[in-house]
């Protein structure tokens, strides 16, 4: 048992070397990538369940690394939060996901998720409102995807900055609604335009009970609270099937797309219903 120990731990050090020199790596070439246009952004509906139509996209960044391909943003943006290249990284987001949303039609607003980080630093208001005026897109078009967290911490102030936010005549919307410690308490707090129950409720529809009697009880809550009610990860007809009979307003998941890039976002919001 002794020799195998020894060797396991070997190879556990061989594996976190391996981890921290990624995790090194990443925050070295993470400075250039912006520049050298590496980063893109994809695009996913979210489906109205009134007209089948796609209501909105929400923007889902991407890292397209010259040697790793394509990465996921669970895998960088830990990384970009850690060195504050969030903050530059982010104001592009805003202006590329507004430039886009600016060509479909007027039916169609953009979704784009803010970072925590984001939110302390003084500037967010000032690129939100640029990315507005740069794009002429109108600014009831884009919707400010937040989790919790902004909440959490320094609740004060970002409470402060989301009424900024708000003020420029923008949509705010929680994000993964349920996932926290106080989902339900924040909604006292901030009077958000949207709830999106995260994709954990949804995975063990239609017979998982807990979850039924959440997704439930949240599209009443969003309903009396006037708050457009939806949810992601939907997968599959099932799944549907019982966000359909609740009352939600949109879903967004596989079933109806991927994210896709800018391109064939396009020609799916074209193409009318889903
Ligand atoms: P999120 O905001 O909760 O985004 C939903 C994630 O679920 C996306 O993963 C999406 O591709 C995935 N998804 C959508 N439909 C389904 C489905 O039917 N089944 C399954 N299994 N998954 C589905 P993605 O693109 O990998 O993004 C992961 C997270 O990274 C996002 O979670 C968000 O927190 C963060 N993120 C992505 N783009 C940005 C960004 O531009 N800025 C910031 N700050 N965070 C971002
Ligand atoms: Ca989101
Ligand atoms: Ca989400
Ligand atoms: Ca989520």
């Amino acid at each position: 048992a002794k020799s195998s120990g020894r060797g396991t731990y070997k190879l556990f050090d061989v594996a976190m070397h391996a981890q921290l020199q990624t995790h090194q790596q990443m925050k070295i070439t993470m400075r250039d990538a912006l520049a050298k246009g590496e980063f893109e952004l994809h695009y996913q509906p979210l489906v109205s369940l009134e007209s089948r139509c796609v209501s909105c996209c929400e923007a889902l960044l991407r890292w397209r690394h010259p040697d790793r391909g394509m990465i996921a943003p669970s895998e960088f943006i830990p990384i970009a939060e850690e060195t504050g290249l969030i903050v530059p990284i982010g104001e592009w987001i805003l202006g590329e996901a507004c430039r886009q949303a600016a060509r479909w039609p007027e039916r169609v607003s953009v979704a784009v998720n803010l970072s925590p980080v984001q939110f302390k630093h003084r500037n967010l208001v000032r690129a939100v409102a640029k990315a507005l005026s740069a794009t002429r897109l109108d600014p009831a078009r884009l919707q400010l995807e937040i989790t919790e967290t902004v909440l959490l911490d320094e609740s004060e102030h970002n409470l402060e900055l989301l009424q900024d936010l708000r003020r420029l005549g923008v949509k705010i919307a929680m994000d993964d609604f349920g996932t926290g410690y106080s989902s339900l308490g924040y909604l006292r707090s901030f009077p958000f335009d949207k709830i999106k129950v995260d994709q954990a409720f949804v995975r063990d529809l239609p017979h998982g009970k807990e979850s039924l009697a959440i997704v439930k009880a949240v599209a009443g809550l969003g309903q009396s609270l006037g708050m457009t009610t939806s949810v992601e990860g939907v997968e599959t007809e099932d799944q549907l099937a019982v966000v359909d009979s609740e009352g939600f307003n949109e879903v967004q998941g596989y079933l109806f797309s991927r994210p896709l890039p800018a391109a064939e976002i396009s020609k799916l919001i074209a193409a009318g219903s889903l």
